[in-house]
């Protein structure tokens, strides 16, 4: 961890007896992949930080809030999505050596968990898990969005109520082809009729 980035959080007021709190607010600009595939935190927008730091038994416990800006794109329609949102975090961030008692344990999962790095927390992790765990993987324009129109692509959203396509309709379909049907025996029949007509003749 780059002790100089802005993410780099110091622990150096918050006392390791375990029980001991400090809050900490900060605006910072988003960093880099901040996103899903189809909505992210712009890079460069603004991010509201309100966290509480508690010190327990593993590590330092970091809970609180980020209010983002979010940008995407709906997942029925297609439309752009702007939104402001307020993302809930809470992680344990571990001790290296309560981490490395874990990991000797056998426990695969604490090889991935975040440490405390030179009496620091690095905040992009803990930044983009609250992304990945708040905003939705197919997110939408509004709750009932009605998508777009089959036939024509275009938002249900942009088209007048009485938006209809020539529709197959198939009871219509089956009527006409019956009527093409029986002037094809009646006209069978009447070739027939003159058929039987000019046996009569001969
Ligand atoms: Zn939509
Ligand atoms: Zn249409």
């Amino acid at each position: 961890m780059d002790l100089r980035s802005p993410f780099a959080l110091s622990l150096t007021s918050l006392p390791r007896q375990e029980g001991s709190m400090i809050s900490w607010q900060a605006e910072l600009s988003a960093p880099a992949d901040l996103s899903l595939e189809m909505i992210r935190v712009p890079e460069g927008s603004e991010l509201a930080i309100n966290f509480n730091l508690a010190s327990v038994s593993e590590g330092v416990w970091v809970s609180g809030t980020v209010k983002a800006k979010v940008e995407g794109q709906c997942a029925r329609c297609l439309r752009p999505i702007q939104d402001e949102q307020e993302l809930g975090v809470g992680e344990l961030v571990y001790y290296p050596e309560r981490r490395q008692a874990l990991v000797d344990e056998g426990d695969e999962e604490a090889e991935e968990a975040p440490v405390v790095d030179s009496d620091h927390i690095d905040l992009e992790p803990i930044l983009r898990d609250a992304v990945v765990l708040a905003l939705p993987f197919r997110p939408l324009c509004r709750e009932d969005c009605p998508g777009l129109c089959s036939t024509c692509g275009v938002p249900w959203d942009e088209l007048p109520d009485n938006h209809r396509h020539e529709v197959f309709n198939p009871q219509f379909d089956a009527l006409a082809s019956l009527a093409i049907q029986l002037e094809a025996e009646e006209s069978e029949g009447e070739a027939g009729v003159s058929e039987n007509a000019e046996a009569e003749v001969e």
